[in-house]
């Protein structure tokens, strides 16, 4: 018999397997790899619903995850950790996305991925800072959150953007749908 692989972090199992059965309410199925069984630290992190509630990180050498407040999520991302490492955030706190990033160590801090919600989404420092300061200015001239993630804007915000109207709306256009900028909006 080879090695046993946890399901979710695709480690090679060193004490005893724990059989996957999550209980009926158990819905993250889908995220889960082709393994019949997953590590203990898995499985304590799957009956531990802090892990889903709140965003965190960590890095290969924390013994626990540690938190990431809603402020702090923007910069955390700009300014990753140097060492190995992996996020997961959240706003809606209803599933285990965080199953997404397990099999990962992100060692390259200027693209990598993180799970945010139930998707993986691959940030690019270079482009997100981008994304960052041109949000920012969109929102002090009063522009909304969801017009920038429609790509479509109203006729009361085209009037406080003025000239650079065609410009501004082609840019949240092409913006809207990305997930990197979804995101980005989704903490600032
Ligand atoms: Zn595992």
């Amino acid at each position: 018999m080879g090695d046993i692989i946890c399901g979710i972090c695709r480690e090679k199992i060193k004490r005893e397997p724990i059989k996957k059965n999550f209980g009926e309410k158990f819905m993250s199925y889908q995220y889960l790899f082709d393994s019949d069984y997953i590590c203990e630290r898995c499985y304590e992190r799957l009956k531990n619903n802090w892990f889903r509630y709140h965003s965190w990180y960590e890095t290969k050498d924390m013994l626990f995850p540690k938190e990431l407040k809603k402020d702090e999520v923007i910069k955390f991302l700009l300014n990753p950790p140097e060492k190995p490492f992996r996020a997961y955030l959240t706003k809606k706190k209803r599933k285990h996305g965080w199953i997404l990033v397990m099999p990962y160590w992100e060692t390259n801090r200027d693209v990598y991925r993180v799970a945010f919600e139930e998707e993986i989404v691959w940030v690019d420092r270079k482009e997100m800072r981008e994304m960052v300061k041109f949000a920012k200015e969109m929102l002090e001239k009063g522009i909304k959150k969801r017009e920038m993630l429609r790509g479509e804007i109203g006729w009361n915000s085209m009037k406080k953007i003025g000239e650079k109207y065609h410009e501004v709306s082609d840019k949240i256009k092409k913006l809207a749908g990305n997930p990197l900028w979804r995101m980005v909006m989704a903490w600032m």
